[in-house]
C-alpha cells in the first residue's frame, strides 16, 4: 500500500517537510479533526472554526495539486475522536505501509507519537519541522554552556543567519534593536487602518454553524469571524500589513487605545502559526518595505525582532524546557483565577477590555497580553497552570509551543528568570502612559490606596514585598525595593491592606471554562 502522511491542523503549508520527499502516485494524506483536539481545552469557537475552515480548505488546495486525501470530518461516523484513533483507522483503510508526520509543536502531541512507534503496526518517520528559521538541535547548541540565554543574542544570530537587515556583518542602521524608539503612546486624533474584511465562503460557513452547534457553551462569540482561512487571504492581509500598518508599526507598538483592537499590529500569527504564511517570507516582505523606503527602519527591525527573534526563541525555549515549564511555579502563586477573566464583568477599565477584545476577536494585542492581563495576573499571584490554560483556550494564534513559554517565562517568572531578566511587574502609571483607558475607568490612576484607588498601585507592592526573598537580589529591582524600603511603616501597612482588600474582593472562576 501507500504511504500515509499525516498532516496536522497546524502544518498547512504545501512545503511541509512530511510531504517533500513524497509523490502523488504513492501517498495517501490524512487530515483529520478529532474531538480530543478541539476539546483538550474548550478553545474559543473563532479558534476552533478557524483551524477547521482553514484545514478544509487545505485539503482541497491539495487535492487540486494531485495528491489524494483522506479527510475526517468531526462530525463523520466511526471518528474514534483521537489522532491516535485516526492514523490507526487509516492505515487499516488504506492499507499503508508506513506512515510519515512533522514533528507537532506541542510536547504532549510529540509524547503520544513517541507511543505511536511502539503501537502501530507499521513504521513511523518523525520528521523535523522546517518552517522555524533555527532548528531545535541549532538552538540547543546555541543554549548549550550559557549561563543566560537573552533572547537579544538569540537574535543576532539569527539576523547573520538569515541576512535580514545586514550590511555584510553589520546591522542596518548601526544598530540591532530600534526599541527605544518604539515607545510611544496614544496619540489624540490618530486614525487606524481598519483590517480588510474576509467575507466567508460556504465552507467556513458550515464550520461556523457546525461550531455554533456544537461548541456553544465554549468562551468567545463568532460574530466578528474575520480570519483569513487560505493562504490567498493570508497573502492579502499581509499585504494590507505592509502597507497600511508597517510604517506606523514601531511607534505604536506598545500603545493601547479603548475600541481600537488591532491599532498598528498584523493580525497576522494566527496565519503564520498555522503554516498559512512562512515566517522567513513574511520577513523578507518586510524588509523590502525598507529597502524601498516605505517604513522606516525602527518598525522594520521591531517588525522583524518579534519574528526571527521572540518567536524563534520562545519555540527553542519550549522545547528546552519542557516538560517542567508547564509545571513551574518559581513564584509559588496559587490564587484561583478570577471569574471576570471569562466574563469581563470588572470596574477595571483595561483589563474589561482586554477581555472583550479577546471575546469578540480571539485576540489582545501584545501588550494587552502582556501588560494589562499577563501583569495583573503576576501582581495579584494568579496560579500559572490556571493563566496558561487561559491564554491556550481564548486566542486564535494560541498553540503551546508559543503560549506557554510567553505566559510562564515573560508574563509570569514562573521560570525564575530564564526567558526574561526581570519580572514585567508595573503599576497604574505604566498603562496609563500607554493607553487611554485610565480617563474613563472607575477607579483614579493616581490615588494609590484605598477603595478609589488603581488596584495595580496597591498590588505592585504587595506584590513586591510578598516575593522579597526570592526578588531583591535581582540588580534591576534594586530601585524598586530601595524605595519600598525608605517608605514609613504607616505607607507600606496601606498598601499591604489596600491590595488585600482588593484580592478579598475577586471571585474564583466558575470551573469548566477551560477544561472541561
Ligand atoms: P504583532 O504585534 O504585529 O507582531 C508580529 C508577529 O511577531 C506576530 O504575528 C508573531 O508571529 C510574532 N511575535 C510577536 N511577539 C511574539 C512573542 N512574544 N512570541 C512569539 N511570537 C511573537 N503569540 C502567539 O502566536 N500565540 C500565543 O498563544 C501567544 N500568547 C501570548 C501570551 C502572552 C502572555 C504574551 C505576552 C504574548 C503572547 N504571544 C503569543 C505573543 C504576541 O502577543 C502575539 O504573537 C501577537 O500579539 C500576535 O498578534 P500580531 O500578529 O498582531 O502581532
Ligand atoms: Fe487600569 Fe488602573 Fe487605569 Fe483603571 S486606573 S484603567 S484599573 S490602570
Amino acid at each position: 500500500g501507500p504511504v500515509l502522511v499525516l498532516i496536522l491542523g497546524d502544518q498547512l503549508s504545501p512545503a511541509i517537510s512530511s510531504l517533500a520527499d513524497r509523490t502523488p502516485d504513492d501517498t495517501v494524506v490524512l487530515m483529520a479533526e478529532v474531538a480530543d483536539e478541539t476539546t483538550y481545552v474548550r478553545h474559543h469557537k473563532a479558534k476552533i472554526a478557524l483551524v477547521l475552515s482553514a484545514m478544509r480548505h487545505f485539503a482541497t488546495e491539495l487535492r487540486q495539486a494531485g495528491w489524494t486525501v483522506d479527510y475526517v470530518r468531526l462530525e463523520d461516523e466511526g471518528n474514534s475522536g483521537s489522532l491516535t484513533g485516526e492514523v490507526a483507522r487509516a492505515i487499516a483503510r488504506h492499507d499503508a505501509r508506513g506512515v510519515q508526520v512533522t514533528e507537532p509543536g506541542e510536547y504532549r502531541l510529540r509524547q503520544a507519537m513517541e507511543q505511536w512507534r511502539e503501537d502501530l503496526p507499521v513504521r513511523l518517520r518523525i520528521l523535523a519541522d522546517t518552517r522555524f528559521v533555527c532548528p531545535l538541535p541549532d538552538f540547543y547548541e546555541w543554549a548549550a554552556g550559557r549561563r543566560e540565554l537573552r533572547m537579544e543574542y538569540f537574535y543576532r544570530d539569527m539576523r547573520r543567519k538569515t541576512g535580514l537587515l545586514m550590511e555584510g556583518d553589520k546591522p542596518v542602521g548601526g544598530r540591532w534593536n530600534f526599541d527605544a524608539e518604539n515607545r510611544a503612546g496614544p496619540e489624540r486624533g490618530a486614525s487606524f487602518p481598519a483590517p480588510p474584511r474576509f467575507a466567508p465562503d460556504a465552507t467556513t460557513r458550515d464550520v461556523i454553524a457546525m461550531v455554533e452547534s456544537r461548541f456553544a457553551r465554549h468562551f468567545g462569540t463568532l460574530d466578528e469571524f474575520n480570519w483569513p482561512v487560505t493562504r490567498a487571504d493570508a497573502e492579502r492581509l499581509l499585504a494590507h500589513f505592509l502597507k497600511r500598518r508597517l510604517p506606523h508599526f514601531g511607534r505604536w507598538q506598545d500603545a493601547m487605545v479603548a475600541g481600537q483592537d488591532f491599532v498598528f499590529h498584523a493580525l497576522l500569527s494566527p496565519a503564520i502559526n498555522l503554516g498559512l504564511l512562512d515566517p522567513l517570507a513574511v520577513c523578507r516582505a518586510a524588509e523590502a518595505e525598507y529597502h524601498e523606503g516605505r517604513a522606516p527602519i525602527e518598525a522594520v527591525e521591531g517588525f522583524i525582532r518579534q519574528i526571527i527573534g521572540w518567536r524563534e526563541y520562545v519555540r527553542g525555549m519550549y522545547w528546552l524546557d519542557m516538560p517542567g515549564m508547564a509545571e513551574a511555579n518559581f513564584l509559588d502563586a496559587t490564587r484561583p483565577l478570577p471569574d471576570f477573566w471569562w466574563t469581563g464583568e470588572t470596574k477595571m477599565r483595561c483589563l474589561s477590555e482586554a477581555v472583550r477584545t479577546t471575546r469578540d476577536n480571539a485576540y489582545a494585542h501584545h501588550i494587552q497580553r502582556l501588560m494589562v492581563l499577563g501583569n495583573f495576573a503576576l501582581l495579584a499571584g494568579l496560579k500559572p497552570q490556571e493563566v496558561a490554560d487561559w491564554f491556550l483556550t481564548v486566542y486564535a494564534d494560541a498553540y503551546e509551543w508559543v503560549e506557554l513559554p510567553n505566559v510562564a517565562g515573560m508574563a509570569l517568572h514562573a521560570d525564575g528568570g530564564r526567558l526574561a531578566s526581570k519580572p514585567y511587574a508595573a503599576s497604574g502609571a505604566y498603562i496609563d502612559r500607554m493607553s487611554d483607558y485610565c480617563g474613563t475607568c472607575a477607579y483614579k490612576v493616581k490615588v494609590k490606596t484605598g477603595p478609589d484607588a488603581c488596584p495595580f498601585n496597591a498590588l505592585y507592592w504587595h506584590f513586591l514585598a510578598r516575593n522579597e526573598s526570592k526578588l531583591a537580589r535581582n540588580p534591576r529591582l534594586f530601585q524598586p525595593y530601595a524605595t519600598w524600603r525608605r517608605m514609613t511603616d504607616d505607607k507600606r501597612r496601606d498598601y499591604i491592606e489596600s491590595a488585600e482588600a482588593f484580592l478579598a474582593t475577586l471571585e474564583p472562576a466558575e470551573p469548566g471554562w477551560a477544561r472541561g
